[in-house]
This record gives C-alpha cells, structure tokens and sequence, in this order.
C-alpha cells in the first residue's frame, strides 16, 4: 500500500502532531529509557502515525515517526514500527471514536498493574477525567491480538479513557492523541495520589450519583469535547 497524494499533507501533520506528542512523556515522567508510545489515527485514511521502535525520545522527529496501516503492516517509514503496534492497530479497528492512543509503564499506574487493582474513584478529578474506577484489563502476551482484544473488551464495560494491563501497565484513549496523552498522564497522577491517600488510612468512596454528575459536567460543560480544559 502506499499513501494516497490526497493525504499526504494530513499525514505530514499527523507525523508532526505524535513526534511532538512524545515529548509530553518523559516531560511528565511517564517513561524510562525507549518504553512508551503514542499514536494518532489518520482521519479517514485507515492509517495510524506511531513512535518507530527503540528510537531515544530526544531523537523523534516528524520524519522518523512510521505510518502503519489498520492491520499495524508498515506502509511509510524508515524504521520498524514501535513493538506495541499491533495492540494500537486492534483498538484503532475495533473503536471507531479512538483517534489516539498511548501506552507508557508508568511506576504508580504500573505498581496497581501488577496487584492487579483497579484504581477506586475516590478523587473528584477521577470522577471528571475517567468517570468512575481505572479498571484492569486481562493478562496478556505480546505477539498477536491479545492485548488489544483485552484493552477493547475491558474499555467497552466503562467510562474510563484508561485501563491497566495486569501485570504489565497503562493503555490509553481519546478523541484525539492529545486526549489520549493527557489520560496517561491523569492516570499516573490519580494512581500516585490514591496509592499516597492509602498509606495513610481508608480513602473514602464517592457516591455513584456524585461520579455521574461530576462527570456529565467536566465531559459536557467545559472546553470543546476534544479538548475538555480543567478550570482553575
Ligand atoms: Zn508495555
């Protein structure tokens, strides 16, 4: 396969938009060495712009990002496609409202991972950003499907943007690799915070009917629906 003229421009902005994504992710502290990465679908062209594989985050560039195909195949790029490929291309197929992914082994999301916890809505800013608990997805092995077929069955059963691979770490999702971005990093900040709150004593349960109202507000009332903006 390779790019149609009509959206070589869009992919040329796409490139742009993930490489500079990436910088968001040690920025945040979300990554260690080569591990973690984002990707952003190419609207209406059934391909998606991911992180090339072992590339150090200070060396990404719009031109060394890969542009894959939705069954995660390289189709333009002079490296091998980040090794998470194929669990982007699942959920990318399977979730038509998914236009940005992320995957990162960040410590405090990764250290609820491995107990296999999902993170309790105990925070308002969890009940906003994630409408209720980070669940926990399935175990899973690298090498074919099965990590993205665990993201997508387990985000179908909730609200949340985030979900914790058992014994392995966060994937997230949004409408655009911004959103997506932005998930990561709420998720390794609620997991820090409840994992703090729990050193010292029982954090306390939100109600169901406050998560709902909280979340129907912070998702309709503020910002555009892409972009939904804290308030100060
Ligand atoms: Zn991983």
């Amino acid at each position: 396969m390779t790019i149609p003229v009509d959206v070589a421009d869009l992919v040329r902005l796409v490139r742009r938009e993930v490489a500079e994504l990436h910088a968001e992710l040690p920025r945040n502290g979300l990554v260690a060495w080569t591990a973690g990465n984002v990707s952003a679908r190419v609207r209406g062209a059934d391909l998606f712009v991911i992180k090339p594989s072992g590339v150090f985050y200070d060396e990404l560039t719009p031109d060394n990002m890969v542009v894959c195909d939705l069954d995660g195949q390289l189709v333009e790029g002079d490296h091998a496609p980040s090794s998470d490929t194929a669990a982007h291309a699942y959920v990318y197929r399977h979730m038509s409202e998914v236009n940005g992914v992320v995957h990162t082994h960040s410590p405090y999301a990764t250290a609820w991972a491995a107990r296999g916890e999902p993170i309790p809505c105990v925070l308002t800013m969890m009940a906003d950003e994630f409408g209720g608990e980070v669940p926990v997805g399935p175990f899973a092995l690298i090498g074919d499907d099965s990590i993205g077929a665990g993201i997508v069955e387990t985000l179908r059963r909730y609200r949340s943007r985030a979900v914790l691979m058992q014994n392995h770490g966060p994937f997230t999702v949004g409408a655009s690799a911004r959103a997506a971005v932005k998930a990561a990093v709420l998720c390794e900040e609620v997991a820090r915070t409840v994992h703090l709150a729990r050193q010292l004593g029982d954090p306390l349960a939100i109600p169901p009917h406050h998560i709902d109202a909280l979340y129907d507000r912070y998702q309709n009332a503020y910002g555009q629906p892409e972009r939904p903006e804290r308030p100060e």
